[in-house]
């Protein structure tokens, strides 16, 4: 850690870059104390690591901070400097008493009180809540940044993100969904946006890069991003090959959906070409999108006639339902203040408006206009991709 007490009660912050002789005199004539547990603590000056204080004895004090790696001591210090340098009011290691939590770094800006942690270490998801939790419960506005160490990516559009990662997505002032990453050795900034989940654990992103010298906190809080395009050709490989994956399993006798599909003497390959399609705010939902946009054709769309209203009410209630027993789960994102999945579902009937299934009555009733017709046969499926490819050309060529 880079922050103790004298016995007097004075605060030592390592954060200034005081020379090495005035710290040396220091620990001569001072004993130091740890702020969260009052432990002696004792003030490391070697050639090997950033100077910090330790803990004399191990294993006392309910903050871990001697296991703290040089990236992340690394990390906080160049994140400090970098507030202090835009004159942002920072404390290093802020201990707040009354929730007994302490953020990395404590700031002000524009009247809101931060708590920004860079975290190095996987913690349990549980932990993270719940000291997100107690952020947003004392006035303060949480901001966690991952290591970059722990954002490993395939393609340069496309991520595996586990739920932990999604721990770290916060939104921006303008709604922009985003995990932030930094790294101290190369001093830059990594931003993951425009996340539309094709499975569990691998997405369509995003990735933008920024020097930490180039960047103000303005622009870590309210990214600008560009909204690239996805291509549904693109789309539809992965989801293929992920269906393929899927139903090779031999897992897939004991899963729920690929149970009911079986229920419904349906087929996983002969699935409309309207199922599985991607849409922004699918994120807020884990489980994959052909699967809940198969539970939405099964549980309101299959039972209509041409003419028939839908309603949102009525959605509602299915899904609600299918998450009651576990078959839709919606992602733990404790950073945002309620995770609004319904969004997800309103992109998708949206979606479904464009492509003439439905019609917009209200903001809450559409109409159906069309039947999503089940595929027989490949070569019926086929013909019904072939017009489905059509249509979304068609429309792609009216947004431009
Ligand atoms: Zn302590």
């Amino acid at each position: 850690m880079l922050t103790a007490c004298t016995k007097a009660g004075k605060t030592i912050c390592l954060g200034n870059n005081q020379r090495k002789e005035v710290l040396l005199s220091l620990r001569e004539n001072e004993e130091f104390v740890c702020p969260v547990c009052g432990e002696d603590v004792v003030l490391k000056l070697g050639d090997q690591r950033i100077f910090h204080f330790a803990h004399k004895r191990a294993g006392t004090c309910i903050e871990l901070f001697d296991g703290e790696t040089e990236n992340h001591l690394e990390g906080k210090l160049q994140l400090y400097h970098w507030l202090m340098n835009q004159k942002i009011p920072a404390i290093l290691e802020y201990y707040d008493r009354g929730i007994q939590q302490r953020p990395d770094i404590m700031f002000m800006y524009q009247g809101k009180k931060y708590a920004l942690e860079y975290q190095c270490s996987p913690i349990p998801e549980h932990i993270f809540s719940k000291r997100t939790h107690s952020y947003l419960q004392n006035g303060y506005t949480p901001l966690w940044i991952i290591s970059n160490q722990h954002l490993p990516f395939r393609k340069s559009n496309i991520a595996s993100l586990t739920n932990f990662h999604y721990l770290f997505l916060r939104t921006s002032e303008m709604g922009n969904l985003y995990i932030p990453a930094y790294c101290p050795e190369k001093r830059l900034f990594h931003f993951i946006d425009s996340i539309i989940p094709y499975s569990v654990k691998n997405a369509f992103a995003h990735h933008s890069f920024h020097r930490l010298e180039r960047m103000s906190l303005q622009q870590l809080l309210a990214p600008a991003f560009t909204f690239n395009k996805l291509s549904i050709t693109k789309w539809e490989a992965v989801v293929n090959q992920f269906k393929l994956h899927w139903g090779l399993n031999n897992g897939a006798r004991s899963n729920q959906f690929l149970h009911e599909l079986y229920n419904r003497e349906m087929n996983l390959f002969l699935l409309p070409a309207e199922i599985g399609l991607p849409v922004p705010h699918s994120l807020f939902i884990q489980t994959s999108t052909v699967v809940w946009q198969s539970y939405l054709f099964f549980d309101v769309l299959i039972g209509k006639k041409l003419g028939d209203f839908i309603t949102v009410n009525e959605i509602t209630y299915f899904i609600k339902k299918r998450i009651r027993r576990k078959e839709i789960t919606i992602r733990q994102l404790p950073q945002l203040d309620k995770v609004p999945y319904m969004d997800a579902i309103l992109d998708y009937l949206f979606l479904l408006e464009r492509l003439g299934i439905l019609t917009k009555l209200t903001e809450t009733t559409f109409q159906l206009k069309q039947k999503i017709l089940l595929p027989r046969s490949n070569r019926e499926k086929e013909e019904m991709w072939q017009s489905f490819h059509q249509k979304i050309k068609a429309f792609s060529r009216n947004n431009k």
